[in-house]
């Protein structure tokens, strides 16, 4: 690698844009725990998902063993509305934090929805419309997904109604805007539009909502309505697939400049981007290719990977959905409403928690204000103001180049730079108020969200 041949921003020319996505179960030689069906404790079948999820998505969800799934025509057209993004050599903050290391992010919030969740929404409203369905239902929480979906939806002409986390819905009314302008329904949840959205109301008195219930009013108005069914914007592997584009652009960008990466990073929700961005190099460790250092940064208000359990939970709080073996803090764990920083999952990504069980990749979880002091000397040095999520990588980022700055070593580190922060600015002026703080939930909080962990047969 010749450093001063490198542009600040490396594109891809559209011969040179990915046509496929990159399964890594393909090359997982333990591959990721089956979803079990909650009612009979057994691992899921397409006759079971197909009431509730697209026919096409379930054949990817299933699937193991095809290492390529060609992305269609149709998705690849949408595509080229945003993408390739742009692998982005961070000069400016190298010489900010005046480290030897090489710095690149690529930058996934290129586009309305501000962040790479539209790559998977795109390839879900297509199947959605190409199975011939009225809409979708979904969740959001921080709302780049409902946004996201809307815009694809619309594109493809059918329906979408989103179940919004109350405190965001409360939190970002601009957020709501954009995605009406894109013609989708938008409730707070928790609603008294659902049967579990009354219940949770009438636990909880007053909750702000989370993710769960979220997901658990938009299963049930799917199962509910004809010609609808769920669509999930994070944690699935067919999600983690779409968003191998992210990966699979950064590795051709890379290889075209002859870089190679040290360290790859990236934030971690329900592990759609990490997932997404990383698979292509993890396939290259598997297969015994390569060598890198992979991490997961997460929120230690909501550390799933980092004192959470290995372990079958339900992914909605109304503790209706399929259940997954994974990196979970329990479905019934709601994290404190003073977090900002969103990334507010109790779970994670069955693939990237088998990965992970296997110690293919590192963990760290960050303290909000950690956080926002690293998304500050970002936006100041690169211009770009990120968004909370995608801070937490940057965090990790920063913290790695100033290791490099004591030992003196040039390491390449990568990072995947999710999305923007436009609609996050009531947690950026707590922030610049200095009223933001740092709640991290206790060990006995956690415990007692894990000790509701349904009894499954064969659970650890
Ligand atoms: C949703 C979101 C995330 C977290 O979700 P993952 O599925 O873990 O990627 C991270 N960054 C941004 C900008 C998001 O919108």
């Amino acid at each position: 690698m010749d450093i001063t041949k490198i542009p600040y921003k490396i594109y891809l020319e559209e011969n040179e844009v990915p046509t496929k996505w990159y399964n890594v179960r393909a090359d997982m030689k333990v591959k990721p725990a089956p979803l079990l069906n909650p009612g009979t404790g057994q691992p899921l079948t397409i006759e079971d998902m197909n009431p509730i999820f697209c026919e096409e998505l379930n054949k990817q969800e299933l699937d193991n063993d095809t290492r390529w799934f060609d992305i269609p025509e149709e998705v690849q057209n949408f595509y080229r509305m945003f993408r390739p993004s742009p692998l982005v050599h961070a000069e400016f903050l190298e010489k900010a934090l005046d480290t030897p290391a090489k710095i690149f992010y690529k930058f996934e919030g290129n586009n309305t929805s501000g962040s790479h969740k539209l790559n998977s929404a795109v390839a879900q409203a297509y199947y959605a419309k190409a199975q011939g369905l009225k809409g979708v239902t979904t969740e959001t929480g921080a709302g780049q997904w409902g946004t996201a979906l809307s815009m694809a939806t619309q594109f493809f002409g059918i329906d979408c109604k989103v179940y919004m986390v109350k405190c965001s819905y409360e939190q970002k009314p601009f957020r709501r805007e954009v995605i009406r302008t894109y013609g989708a329904e938008i409730i707070p949840s928790p609603s008294m539009t659902t049967e579990v959205g009354k219940k949770i109301n009438a636990e909880h008195p007053g909750t702000t909502g989370s993710l769960g219930c979220a997901i658990s009013e938009a299963v049930e108005v799917a199962v509910k309505s004809e010609g609808y069914r769920y669509v999930l914007g994070s944690v699935l592997n067919q999600v983690l697939l779409h968003q191998t584009i992210i990966g699979l652009e950064a590795q051709a960008a890379l290889k075209k400049y002859n870089i190679k990466p040290d360290i790859l990073i990236g934030c971690t929700g329900g592990g759609s981007n990490l997932g997404g961005f990383a698979s292509p190099f993890i396939g290259e460790m598997l297969r015994g290719e390569a060598n890198y250092k992979i991490i997961g940064a997460e929120p230690a208000s909501c550390p799933s990977f980092t004192r959470g359990k290995y372990a079958y939970d339900f992914c909605d709080t109304g503790m209706i959905c399929p259940l997954a073996k994974m990196y979970t803090v329990g479905s019934q764990f709601i994290p404190s409403a003073n977090h900002a920083g969103g990334l507010r999952f109790h779970g994670m990504s069955p693939i990237l928690s088998e990965l992970y069980h296997q110690g293919v990749f590192e963990a760290r979880a960050y303290e909000q204000t950690q956080v926002f002091e690293a998304a500050e000397i970002f936006a100041k040095a690169e211009g770009i103001l990120p968004a909370p999520e995608s801070s937490h990588a940057i965090r990790a980022a920063i913290d790695e180049a100033l290791k490099c700055k004591e030992t003196g070593e040039e390491k390449v580190i990568v990072f995947n730079l999710s999305g923007t922060g436009y609609f996050d600015l009531y947690a950026y002026s707590q922030f610049n108020d200095g009223t933001m703080t740092d709640v991290i939930p206790s060990d006995s909080v956690i415990e007692e969200a894990l000790s509701k962990l349904p009894k499954v047969p064969g659970m650890e």
